[in-house]
């Protein structure tokens, strides 16, 4: 096709081309969820319908998109990890972020209405989440992500816990709590939630305290898993015969995407090496 005297323009485009060999992380955060989640009424401190609205969504993005190995959620954040070797998009950034966060925000906005029947959304205030791409050299930096997600869930939720158990149970006003909490450690927001109201934090839900973990459930691993760094650098040196590449592929996109909600920070979740594949 002949190029028109327009075409020039096309140069000034920029593209961020992500470093090869090297884990994709994109996070995807909810924008304004602190008033969004107070228009449509969502119980505090936890929303189990928004979490089940977020974790629905998030399976239908690792269902479109095989690349993805494993997720995270909490919160209004979802964070997708994809492999080392992950082609999509020539590994351009703007074309990756971009389709992650419209993906998942279509989804979420198909799905409101089967987990919050009853409140339609309002074309005034509708649900969109940013989106950012990280890179990381080993699964060692992974791990310690993931970590840093899921001790930062922990450290919200124990103190929305007290925050709202002072103001709903408690009496107080928003500001005196936040007062109250002031300069406490996790100690004694455990012993206040305890002492003063009879409740132990550790019988609160588990996806509240642990946010949720998404994998492809393939049974045993036999791709190129990286549990140690060592043995990912070698392997991966060794370039997979196409076929081979092909049926791993199908049985990605066959494996159902399960949901659990455990520790990641500890050893055991990551010493499986089947969980996570990337
Ligand atoms: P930004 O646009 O900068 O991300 P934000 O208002 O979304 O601003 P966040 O730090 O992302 O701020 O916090 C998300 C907020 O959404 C939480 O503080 C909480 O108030 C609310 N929220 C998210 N999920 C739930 C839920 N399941 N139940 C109750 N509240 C929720
Ligand atoms: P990519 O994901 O690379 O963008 P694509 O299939 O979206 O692939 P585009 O170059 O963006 O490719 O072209 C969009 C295509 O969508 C058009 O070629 C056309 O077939 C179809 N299309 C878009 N808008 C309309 C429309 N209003 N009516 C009919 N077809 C349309
Ligand atoms: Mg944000
Ligand atoms: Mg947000
Ligand atoms: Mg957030
Ligand atoms: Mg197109």
């Amino acid at each position: 096709m002949a190029k028109s005297r327009f075409e020039y323009v096309r140069t000034y485009e920029q593209d961020t081309t992500l470093l090869p060999n090297t884990y994709i992380v994109i996070r995807l955060d909810g924008r304004g969820f602190h008033r969004f989640s107070a228009r449509y009424g969502f119980q505090k401190p936890n929303d189990k319908r928004a979490l089940d609205l977020m974790n629905a969504a998030a399976k239908q993005v690792m269902r479109q998109i095989p690349d993805v190995a494993g997720a995270y959620g909490q919160s209004d954040e979802y964070s997708f990890v994809l492999g080392r070797q992950c082609r999509m998009f020539d590994r351009r950034e703007a074309k990756l972020v971009s389709t992650f966060a419209s993906t998942f925000t279509a989804h979420y906005q198909f799905l409101w209405a089967e987990y919050f029947p009853g409140t339609p959304l309002d074309g005034s205030m509708l649900p969109t989440f940013d989106a950012r791409a990280v890179l990381y050299p080993s699964m060692r930096e992974v791990r310690d992500y993931f970590s840093w997600r899921q001790a930062d869930c922990h450290i919200n939720n124990l103190y929305n816990t007290c925050f709202w158990t002072l103001v709903i149970s408690g009496g107080l006003s928003e500001r005196d709590a936040e007062q109250a909490l002031m300069g406490t450690n996790s100690g004694d927001k455990n012993e206040l939630l305890f002492s003063r109201f009879g409740i132990n934090y550790n019988n609160e839900d588990v996806i509240f305290r642990k946010g949720t973990i998404l994998i492809r459930d393939m049974g045993v691993c036999t791709s190129t898993s990286d549990s140690s760094d060592a043995a990912a650098d070698l392997g991966e040196r060794q370039v997979k015969s196409r076929r081979q590449a092909e049926r791993e592929e199908k049985k990605r996109q066959k494996a159902e995407v399960a949901e659990l909600h455990v520790d990641i920070i500890g050893d055991e979740f990551w010493t499986d090496a089947g969980r996570w594949i990337v």
